[in-house]
């Protein structure tokens, strides 16, 4: 089967898999050769496509996945190979947004900051997981 990952700015994968698993707004889910059609939004998180029994992992910052005839979608506003995510800033990028949740004195946008706060996390998951 055939995934397609797509940004506004860029194709960020177009190749054929053995398997996918991301995370939808209804929680995680896996899709295999044959699977039946998907139509379902995504949540910020981590999308796993694995090729031979080898793995890359990409994050996915919310949009659609379509599945059909064996070809799968994801279109996405941000999506990043894990290998092109630096760790210190998605960190930092962590912390700033913990410590705009915490500081309850100050005018915050929160969900701005927890939007920014899933975008960290999904980040450092998708760097952690690639090297274990
Ligand atoms: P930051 O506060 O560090 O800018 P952010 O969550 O606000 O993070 P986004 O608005 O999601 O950043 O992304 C802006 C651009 O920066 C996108 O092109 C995204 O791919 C890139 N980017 C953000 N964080 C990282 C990171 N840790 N490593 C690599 N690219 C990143």
């Amino acid at each position: 089967m055939h995934l397609k990952i797509i940004t506004h700015d860029k194709i960020v994968f177009d190749e054929n898999v053995d398997e996918i698993y991301t995370r939808g707004v209804d929680g995680e889910f896996g899709i295999l050769k044959d699977h039946v059609p998907v139509m379902t939004a995504l949540d910020v998180g981590v999308t796993k496509v694995v090729q031979d029994s080898k793995y890359t992992m990409f994050t996915t910052m919310g949009g659609v996945f379509q599945f059909k005839d064996n070809k799968a979608i994801i279109l996405t506003d941000v999506a990043e190979n894990s290998n092109d995510i630096d760790v210190v800033r998605a960190k930092s990028a962590k912390e700033r947004a913990e410590a705009r949740l915490a500081d309850k004195s100050a005018e915050i946008d929160a969900k701005r900051a927890e939007a920014a706060l899933a975008r960290a996390k999904a980040r450092l998951q998708a760097a952690i997981s690639s090297n274990s």
